[in-house]
């Protein structure tokens, strides 16, 4: 058990201790985990590993090199990211971790060079990268980062050891939560499976304003089809995640309408609301606006300066244009 770790990391950490026990470690790993899975802090650890003098597969803390990394001020430790939230990662900054990759360690170890968000590597930066793997420095070890494989060059996954973090369970993110001083129900911990973090960050996540959406979306969506304007106030107040509720919400629906049990769906909790919407929202509804869902979000997500409330009662609007009652 390492406790720098978040729970559902430790099974991914285990593995890597035994490579590192063996001695066998690669030149270049590739983890594939979303970004609100803290992969960051697992990285973190392992270049913590691979540069301390005193052991081979748990950091001491107390070497050289340890206290240098714990002061941000290791010379053989470099990560490249993108230099602004969303944007792609350049060429010139992998040509500088490849000139840091082909130096020799300061402090007679290794180098480690962390890219975070691969998949953020332009076209240029991916193929500089490439070039690197297929000719690796010695005692250089790259640590890649990305949400998803799919991303990436095949060329470029090819040349690492390819570790994929496991989708948590709801359980033990519940349990995590609760320790964290969250107060989840079951549904919020399925809605955040795949990235436990943002129920931490500050982006409105919270049981009461999942309800709250969930509530006046029903709502809006039965007879007479009244609350539009409460509802669009609360999806924006929720931002990217309202909408991320109702996509998942909607999910539900087209799983009960085509007769998938409950079991598999994000709103187990909250199933009568599913039930509901279903009755009065036709399938072909709730597929097209499934679609206009995923639109209005990358729209958002892309452009900031959008009439947010606008857009978001222009698609409620289109469920009542749809064949919204069930014959
Ligand atoms: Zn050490």
């Amino acid at each position: 058990m390492n406790t720098a770790l978040y729970p559902w990391q430790q099974g991914v950490w285990q593995q890597w201790q035994t490579v590192l026990a063996s001695g066998t470690w690669p030149h270049a790993i590739l983890l594939a985990a979303e970004s609100g899975t803290g992969r960051g802090v697992l990285t973190r650890q392992l270049a913590e590993v691979l540069l301390c003098q005193n052991s081979e597969t748990q950091a001491c803390g107390l070497c050289h090199s340890c206290s240098l990394l714990k002061a941000g001020t290791h010379p053989d430790y470099h990560q490249v990211a993108p230099a602004e939230a969303g944007k792609q990662i350049g060429v010139d900054a992998v040509r500088q971790a490849n000139r840091w990759a082909m130096e020799t360690s300061q402090l007679g170890g290794c180098r480690v060079i962390e890219i975070q968000y691969a998949n953020r590597l332009g076209e240029a930066a991916a193929n500089a990268v490439l070039k690197t793997l297929e000719e690796p420095p010695a005692g250089c070890f790259y640590l890649l980062t990305t949400d998803s494989t799919d991303m990436l060059l095949p060329t470029i996954v090819s040349r690492c050891m390819v570790w994929r973090q496991p989708e948590v369970s709801a359980e033990v993110l519940e349990q995590w939560g609760y320790g964290q001083g969250l107060a989840l129900h079951s549904d919020l911990a399925r809605l955040y499976r795949h990235s436990p973090l943002k129920l931490l960050d500050d982006a409105g996540v919270s049981a009461e304003t999942h309800q709250e959406v969930l509530r006046l979306v029903n709502q809006y969506l039965q007879p007479p089809y009244l609350g539009m304007t409460e509802c669009v106030k609360a999806l924006e107040k929720a931002g990217a995640e309202g909408l991320y509720w109702c996509h998942c919400l909607l999910m539900d629906v087209l799983k009960y309408q085509q007769g998938v049990g409950c079991d598999y769906w994000f709103h187990q909790e909250a199933q009568q609301t599913v039930v509901a919407v279903a009755q009065h929202v036709n399938t072909h509804v709730v597929i097209a606006q499934l679609t206009a869902l995923q639109q209005l979000q990358s729209a958002l997500s892309l452009h900031t300066g959008l009439n947010q409330s606008l857009m978001i009662a222009q698609w409620l609007t289109e469920f009542s244009k749809g064949d919204v009652s069930v014959s």
